[in-house]
């Protein structure tokens, strides 16, 4: 071969005795084939077969494979971002004429996505209280297809009573899904509980490091699982193997990460609800959070993230206290080794789960905890130093 070629067809060294603990990433656009007849059959390769980048590595591959392992699920499939693991589900089950039900305190963007691009094209969805429990029965019409989930919820923190809701979908042969990304599946397995679809944002605690976005659908049927290979294949959508990499990297420590940010957060929660009305402070390990022994009873533990309400009285102050936190940064999305503040404000669609003004969302990364009290106790004395007269302006 001459030189021009040479630069291109790489020569074969041997891979003999070379053992890394690291996960190689394996880029790839094109699959060779070894025969003409081998690419002439490559679609009935099967789901662990080969036959285009955009279909899978060994490195995705791995990713998935890992996951469904920890979800205790048959397959997982991964995609660009948390908000793409939803909508995923939603557009391999829902045809037109269909009807998803989602909770008032799922991942904002869900809603955004069911009035602003599946309402347009005739497929509806009805938001419920996320407390139903059984009482989702009476939402399940025959237009129903979709039970989606998200336990705990969105800011707010209200644990779903998960066994009650499959029980009932079950019942009238419907389909459900959960939004598994706060509890990770160390503390949560959704599959086991009967869900459907298991998603994660693994942009939060399996990336864990604030660098990657990234989704993932678990599940235990394989029927399932060609449905939503086909919706992204048909769409176009796949992961890069180097984000893959990298959220193998992040699942290595994940329990150590999680274990750490759950109990800062956890001693947070409770110092605080000590110090300020404790109807304030929304975090699942709490007899006050709405579910709380739906949490005791399915979770195995508690993850980095709660919400803290802050009254009328003391939002003034908030936006300096935010400014001048010295560790925590402000930001959205969660689950990092850096810890975040996020004011957020909260709409809601059913009655009873209103928080009108704001609410102030809280991760714990893996910094030193003291630092990161220093930063939280003026916001604490603000909501604590409550003034005679804010009594009648209290309801929260
Ligand atoms: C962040 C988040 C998502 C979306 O994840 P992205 O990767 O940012 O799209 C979905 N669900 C929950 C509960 C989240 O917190």
């Amino acid at each position: 071969m001459r030189d021009k070629t040479l630069c291109v067809k790489r020569p074969q060294v041997s891979h003999e005795g070379f053992a890394s603990l690291a996960i190689p990433t394996y880029r790839a656009s094109t699959i060779v084939f070894d025969s003409a007849e081998a690419y002439a059959n490559r679609k009935y390769r099967g789901p662990d077969g080969y036959t285009y980048g955009l279909h899978g590595t060994p490195t995705s591959r791995t990713l998935e494979a890992s996951l469904s392992q920890l979800e205790q699920g048959l397959r997982t499939v991964l995609v660009p971002s948390g908000q793409a693991a939803i909508t995923i589900v939603f557009l391999s089950v829902l045809m037109p004429g269909d009807t998803v039900l989602i909770p008032d305190t799922a991942y904002p963007p869900v809603a955004d996505f069911c009035e602003h691009h599946l309402k347009p094209r005739g497929i509806n969805h009805r938001i419920y209280d996320p407390m139903i429990g059984a009482g989702i029965i009476d939402l399940i019409d025959d237009s129903v297809r979709l039970v989606w989930t998200e336990s705990p919820g969105s800011t707010t923190m209200e644990v779903q009573d998960i066994p009650a809701i499959v029980a009932a979908a079950k019942a009238r042969g419907v389909l459900t899904g959960c939004d598994n990304t706060w509890a990770t599946p160390l503390y949560f397995k959704p599959l086991v509980h009967g869900i459907d679809f298991s998603s994660q944002a693994l942009t939060k605690y399996v990336g864990g490091h604030s660098d990657l976005l990234m989704g993932s659908i678990s599940v235990k049927d394989v029927d399932l699982h060609r449905r939503l290979k086909d919706t992204t294949r048909m769409i176009g959508i796949g992961v890069s193997p180097d984000d893959c990499a990298l959220a193998l990297r992040g699942l290595e420590t994940m329990g150590v990460r999680l274990a750490h940010s759950g109990r800062v957060a956890t001693d947070f929660a409770k110092r605080i609800a000590s110090r300020v009305p404790a109807n304030l402070v929304l975090h699942p390990a709490l007899p006050d959070c709405p579910g709380h022994e739906y949490w005791q009873r399915d979770f195995a533990g508690s993850s980095g993230v709660f919400s803290v309400i802050i009254p009328p009285y003391a939002e003034d102050a908030l936006p300096g206290h935010l400014t001048a936190a010295k560790t925590f940064s402000i930001g959205a999305s969660w689950g990092g080794t850096h810890s975040l503040l996020a004011p957020m404000t909260v709409t809601r669609a059913t009655d009873g789960n209103a928080h009108p003004g704001t609410i102030l969302r809280i991760s714990i990364g893996l910094e030193d905890e003291g630092d990161l009290w220093t930063d939280l106790e003026p916001i604490v004395e603000a909501i604590a130093e409550r003034p005679r007269n804010a009594e009648d302006r209290m309801e929260t």
